[in-house]
């Protein structure tokens, strides 16, 4: 048996942990996925995610994790005879390549250091030069870096060259203000378990009618397949059939979610994921930590990247902070691992006061690790002040 104990505190980029409403949906009786309840009770959640994301049509609700959603996206999306534009600010948008790259006749990519963000001008001019490329992909927040890509001025740019638009707003959407049609996103991928608070186990799929389109003349597009998305295409209604198995659990899980986020409302819940990261930010800074992201303004309001001192390692890092504190943080990933460290504010961590358990547990180990002092004190109060600033 192994001796670890849990950690008290998950700040993590997800997966996070659950709302409290979340767990009690999730043991709800499990029925067969053809009781009339069943169905209605899916074709109620499709329903309420139309208001949750703004959108006449249901979302498709795939039964896996968000990256099913996102790789189903690019082998339904794309076809032999394509040229697509992948948009690549970190590890996210560079693994997206990899699965466009499978589908597509020619990949071609714009890239920027991952502490930055992909600058619209730099679409619209490869969008002139190339008026072939059929599909433009990209990922909002690239979580490994936790910046921000300006999706709704790349979404007008991309809407006037009639390519198709695909996002990744797994970890922005449901924290942030980012829906699918206000960002003209044809094919907008997220899950249910980064801001919206549930397990992972699902993804969400809002596709628009010039996408379906081109899925419906794609010789390639997969059917009867785990990577299909015209499988689920009328599956949200309660008269019509599952092409397998939902997840029973999940389903009733994400109503719960779905239900205390109309309950919360959007724009509170927007503004609780934004003031914890304001507040994350301002004391990373003054207790004489860095920032990760190149700007303020393109640092993401779910996730707070911070630049590892000199000579101290992310497992050194995270590991004291997990034994001696008890809060577990994420590490970078690919080309940002041992570079940052990644404090998330997503669902239920989203609540300023966690960013000050976040910064003492951070401040405290990096003394430690280091022996120089960094002002955990300064830290904590400019945390407050921004929070204080808020009410
Ligand atoms: C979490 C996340 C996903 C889902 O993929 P996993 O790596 O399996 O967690 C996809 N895209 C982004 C941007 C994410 O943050």
């Amino acid at each position: 048996m192994s001796k670890l104990r849990q950690p008290t505190f998950t700040l993590t980029t997800g997966p996070v942990n659950c709302y409290p409403e979340v767990l009690q949906g999730l043991a709800r009786p499990v029925l067969y996925d053809y009781d009339p309840v069943f169905q209605e009770t899916y074709e109620r959640v499709s329903r309420k995610l139309c208001k949750v994301m703004a959108t006449d049509e249901p979302p498709l609700i795939l039964q896996g994790e968000p990256v099913l959603g996102l790789e189903a996206a690019a082998a339904s999306a794309v076809s032999g005879e394509d040229t697509v534009l992948n948009l690549v600010s970190g590890v996210y948008g560079e693994g997206y390549g990899f699965w466009l790259q499978r589908y597509c006749k020619e990949l071609m990519e714009i890239r920027v250091p991952f502490n930055e963000a992909i600058d619209p001008a730099s679409v619209e001019k490869a969008l002139a030069e190339r008026p072939d490329i059929k599909v433009v992909a990209v990922c909002h927040h690239d979580t490994p870096s936790g910046t921000i890509n300006p999706v709704r001025e790349i979404g007008e740019i991309v809407a006037k060259s009639g390519a198709i638009f695909i996002v990744d707003a797994v970890s922005s959407f449901g924290g942030m203000d980012v829906l699918p049609n206000d960002i003209k996103a044809d094919i907008f991928v997220t899950g249910p378990n980064k801001c919206l608070g549930c397990p992972p186990g699902l993804s969400l799929l809002s596709v628009s009618d010039a996408a379906w389109k081109k899925i419906e003349t794609n010789p390639t597009a997969p059917s009867a397949s785990i990577l299909s998305l015209s499988d689920w295409k009328t599956a949200h209604k309660a008269t019509d059939p599952f092409p397998f198995t939902p997840s029973v659990a999940e389903i009733n899980g994400l109503e719960a979610a779905v239900d205390r986020y109309l309950e919360e409302g959007a724009q509170t819940v927007w503004a609780r994921h934004a003031l914890t990261a304001r507040a994350c930010r301002a004391g990373v800074t003054a207790m004489g930590l860095s920032l990760w992201a190149a700007s303020e303004d393109i640092a993401s309001p779910t996730a707070t990247s911070v630049t590892l001192p000199q000579g101290v390692s992310d497992a050194a890092l995270r590991g004291k902070m997990r034994e001696t504190f008890g809060v577990m943080i994420s590490s970078g990933r690919g080309e940002t691992h041992d570079k940052l460290v990644r404090i998330g504010h997503m669902g239920p961590t989203a609540e300023p006061l966690y960013a000050i358990v976040a910064l003492t547990a951070l401040g405290g180990a990096v003394s430690e690790l280091t022996g120089k002092a960094y002002d955990v004190g300064a830290g904590v109060t400019a945390a407050m002040e921004v929070i204080a600033a808020a009410s």
